[in-house]
């Protein structure tokens, strides 16, 4: 069977979906479980275009092994120096560079002519290959580029020496047919094309990005881009749960690897949700809750008497035990970290100690604490001594006859902060108050309430995505109390907000205006 490369971007593009943005040590944490899941190649962030972004590529580079670790770089030798640089002490490096090859952005964004655009790619290549052995070229709207042209362009990089070349559906416009014949012609009129590998980079835009890339594979790419959970700019990427499942599950029609180990699926997808906020749709297919889940009668009759009736790929096989270990109360320290460092969270002594004191919180209220219950609790408090805010405490006054009025504290940086605010309802009057409590204007733009595990006394599990200064910020709190967790969903959405700022303080402004990439 021929090997494809699973290339994440996850930290790259994922990271680019508005509000999704991750502190250098969540960036860490979700590279060393991508690691872990086997992934060939992670593509670690844009080093130039943020103090930030270059901190967390070089964190990335420095600690994680295993995986080639990329960064993207435009096709400049200011982006250049400053990717090889983020990956000096990598294991093994590779320098994504791009430029755009369709005449509509070379017209209109870039302002130069097709064959200026020709000799700044091979510059840029060669010029990046003197600085690492591996170097991927992406012409940037690859599929509305003309296709002479842009055979040339890729002859040309491959002379100056891309191995990899990466064909991105930037728009997500294409459809599985069209792409498969699209790829067939670049591979008939690139006479040198064999010298290289050939990735594609689909976007979700139309639902297609996995039928997509899996017609690209069948055409003879060897190579995809994937995110996990499919987040990326819009309607994201090609989800990397999906892509493999389809090759696992459809081995008999598609006869190529993945060096992924399907069992940490589940674990990745919990923890790149639980970090950037973005919660895990139900009916997402292969990672939501309701993916093995039967419904109807007559499914669940067939599946008692025979899995295989209604059923193609066992949860298993993702790594979603069934029998999952539960925790209570009497639980210790050392069996909550073995338990977490098996789900794919090791944390540090300090980090544990205080997830530990959280955990015995919720134990105290809920008595069966389930894997996804731990999930939340950590994710609580991931990056939390970064945090410029927290909820010391809230009081609540409400009823069906009362106007319903909030108290809150909030601490920050030495700080406290309290206030009193009456609201619509008592959710309102909480975030009223927090309002006034820190001085702000917000927005709310959206509030959903999940329970994490099933029972009356169930974790529930608030998102809320806010306006703050013109952007948006998502934030997710958990307890079993609904007004605690609002609370802290509130607060997280706040502390995302300013860790926005930090990390962008500094910033070249110039150097994001290409930031959407490829
Ligand atoms: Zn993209």
């Amino acid at each position: 069977m021929e090997r494809v490369t699973i290339f994440d971007t996850t930290l790259r593009d994922g990271e680019q979906s508005p509000g999704a943005s991750m502190s250098v040590e969540q960036k860490l944490e979700v590279a060393s479980q991508l690691a872990r899941l086997g992934v060939d190649v992670i593509e670690a962030g844009f080093p130039i275009s943020s103090p930030h972004q270059l901190e967390g590529c070089r964190l990335i580079a420095d600690q994680v092994k295993g995986p080639a670790i990329a960064v993207l770089a435009r096709a400049l030798e200011k982006d250049i120096d400053c990717a090889a640089d983020a990956l000096r002490n990598a294991e093994h490096s590779r320098i994504h560079t791009f430029l755009a090859t369709s005449p509509i952005h070379m017209e209109y964004k870039l302002r130069k002519k097709p064959e200026e655009v020709l000799a700044m790619a091979e510059k840029a290549v060669r010029y990046a290959r003197n600085k690492v052995a591996e170097v991927e070229f992406s012409p940037e709207d690859g599929t509305r580029s003309e296709i002479p042209f842009l055979c040339r362009v890729l002859e040309k990089v491959i002379d100056a020496g891309a191995r990899i070349l990466n064909i991105p559906d930037t728009v997500g416009y294409t459809t599985p047919g069209e792409f498969s014949e699209f790829l067939r012609k670049i591979f008939e009129g690139t006479p040198n094309i064999h010298k290289a590998v050939v990735s594609v980079h689909c976007h979700n835009d139309l639902g297609l990005a996995v039928a997509n890339s899996v017609a690209a594979v069948l055409a003879g790419a060897r190579q995809v881009e994937v995110t996990v959970n499919g987040i990326g700019e819009r309607a994201g990427n090609a989800s990397l749960e999906e892509f493999v499942m389809a090759l696992t599950v459809r081995k008999d029609i598609l006869p190529f690897s993945v060096g992924v180990n399907t069992k940490q699926i589940w674990n990745t997808s919990r923890l790149v949700a639980s970090i950037t906020g973005f919660p895990i749709p139900r009916n997402k297919p292969i990672t939501g809750e309701n993916a093995f889940a039967h419904e109807a009668g007559i499914h669940q009759d067939g599946v008692l008497k025979k899995r295989e009736t209604y059923e193609i790929m066992t949860p298993e096989s993702v790594g979603r035990d069934v029998s999952q270990l539960v925790l209570g109360r009497h639980s210790g320290l050392h069996g909550f970290r073995n338990r977490l460092a098996e789900l794919g969270m090791p944390l540090l002594d300090e980090e544990a100690n205080k997830a530990y004191a959280r955990f015995l919180e919720i134990a105290d209220r809920k008595k069966e604490v389930y894997d996804d219950d731990l999930y939340v609790i950590v994710s609580d408090h991931l990056g939390k001594e970064t945090e410029t805010y927290s909820l010391d405490y809230f009081n609540i006054q409400s009823g069906n006859v009362a106007v319903p009025t909030a108290t809150v504290r909030i601490l920050s940086g030495g700080g406290r902060f309290e206030e009193a605010a009456t609201g619509d309802g008592p959710v309102d009057a909480i975030f009223n108050a927090i309002d006034r409590s820190l001085g702000l204007s917000t927005k709310l733009l959206e509030y959903v309430v999940q329970a994490v595990t099933p029972g009356r006394q169930a974790i529930g599990e608030v998102s809320v995505s806010v306006e703050i200064d013109a952007r948006k910020f998502v934030g997710r709190g958990a307890s079993t109390d609904i007004l605690e967790a609002s609370a802290r969903a509130y607060v997280n959405a706040l502390n995302r907000w300013k860790a926005y700022q930090a990390a962008r303080k500094g910033d070249r402004k110039e150097e994001n205006e290409e930031h959407d990439a490829v």
